[in-house]
């Protein structure tokens, strides 16, 4: 590995966190962790669909239950009251690291998808009807676009898309044209998780708001690899997942402006979410836990408030330049062949991820190869199928970095690339 001053962030002491990074892979898969035939070390670029779990993380999840493992919100004794009030600051961390005023702001989900639906049918199954549209952007992941095309069938409201320019650009005169009186919802993704592309989401919000509409940020992508401030977007929802960020899965997160929060119904009804109850009526609790019915996801929002810590120890601005720096260098490695074509915008103006495919090799064969080297990214249509459509593959090719990846292993896959080229040439 190169010397890691060479790196916006500290990589070597980052790797030394992530066990399984030290890990060989190959062979047989029936035995998670220690597969007989191991051989090669990871190499992981498939951090856009999930990312690894520091020491740090894992050690406040077992903390948690060696130590003050309990239902929330429900008892007075003392491990309850231990539990409760971590959960709660789990809340305000997540609160004060993207800019929103508290935790009344700040809703616990299973993850981004979930997050999109709480809104979808709690806000636009009752506020979206005939000669309203939806407006959404054509690299919305199915998170967002399934959803609200659901919802619009319910409400016989209109979708429509922003164009994605042949550069991989969002074609915002087009915004302007789309978003007009009709519009309740702009639904936009923030990183596009197939392009890479950075879409500006406070010009969007500036389109919506003037229109009269709110406006729906999926940060999916963006919450863990950049700095982001939710009232400076001026974000009305905004969603992501811990999974995607040194967290554990079953957790993610949906921001939503308070007043607008305090006008909506409940998603999910039961316990934890009322006040009280009555065999005739119930009424309900104050944000954010009238949206968090049931047992809610406490060992993971602890687990969420330690990813955060870490997260915040390395600099959200020098996450955002180790990925940024990464993902110009693969760009650079791949353009050198005139066989491979990548999607999105050039390597200077992306985010962390390259999405690629090689002339006459499936995605699928190639990741397979890649994998016989030890390479993991992801293959398929990354759940944007309308956007490679537009693209005119069936499927892509994406390898994806994060704080602790390396340019040798860039190499790595380029070297695995250039081996799958050969065996289809
Ligand atoms: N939106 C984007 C841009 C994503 O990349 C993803 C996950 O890949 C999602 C939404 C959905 O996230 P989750 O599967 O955690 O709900």
């Amino acid at each position: 590995m190169e010397a890691q001053e060479s790196y916006p962030v500290d990589v070597a002491s980052i790797r030394e966190d992530f066990p399984i990074l030290e890990r060989n892979v190959g062979g047989d898969t029936t035995t998670p962790g220690e597969g007989p035939d191991d051989t090669l070390p990871l190499v992981y670029l498939d951090n856009a669909a999930t990312s690894q779990t520091p020491k740090q993380v894992v050690e406040a999840i077992v903390d948690y239950y060696y130590g003050y493992n309990s239902n929330v919100h429900r008892g007075i004794h003392h491990l309850s009251q231990e539990a409760s009030v971590a959960y709660e600051n789990a809340h305000d961390r997540v609160a004060e690291f993207i800019g929103a005023s508290g935790r009344e702001e700040i809703v616990f989900t299973k993850n981004t998808t979930e997050a999109m639906n709480l809104v979808a049918y709690a806000w636009g199954l009752n506020e979206l009807g005939p000669g309203d549209s939806v407006v959404l952007t054509e690299m919305e992941h199915h998170a967002s676009l399934v959803t609200w095309q659901q919802i619009a069938k319910k409400t016989g409201a209109e979708v429509r898309y922003i164009r994605v320019t042949d550069e991989g650009y969002l074609d915002m005169e087009h915004a302007a044209e789309l978003v007009d009186d009709s519009t309740k919802m702009v639904s936009a993704v923030h990183v596009s998780n197939t392009l890479g592309t950075v879409v500006p989401v406070s010009e969007l919000a500036d389109l919506a708001h003037e229109a009269g509409a709110y406006i729906f940020v999926d940060a999916a992508q963006s919450v863990p690899t950049r700095p982001v401030d939710v009232e400076a977007i001026d974000a009305d929802f905004f969603a992501f997942s811990g999974h995607k960020m040194l967290g554990p899965t079953g957790i993610g997160v949906l921001y939503g402006k308070e007043e607008i929060l305090e006008e909506m119904d409940p998603y999910l009804y039961g316990g934890s979410m009322i006040r009280s109850v009555t065999y005739e009526d119930s009424t309900w609790e104050d944000l954010p836990w009238k949206f968090e019915a049931g047992t809610p996801v406490i060992e993971q929002g602890i687990a969420l408030h330690a990813a955060i810590d870490y997260l915040d120890d390395i600099g959200m601005e020098n996450v955002q330049a180790h990925e940024e720096h990464l993902a110009e260098y693969a760009y650079d490695e791949l353009t050198a062949f005139d066989d491979i074509e990548i999607y999105g915008p050039p390597g200077d103006d992306r985010g962390g991820l390259v999405g690629f495919n090689v002339e006459g090799v499936h995605a699928h064969d190639l990741s397979s190869i890649l994998n016989d080297h030890a390479v993991a990214v992801r293959a398929g249509d990354h759940c944007t199928q309308p956007l490679h459509d537009k693209l005119g593959v069936p499927a892509s090719t994406r390898a994806s970095f994060y704080i602790y990846n390396t340019r040798e292993e860039i190499d790595k896959l380029v070297e695995a690339i250039d081996d799958a080229r050969q065996l289809f040439a």
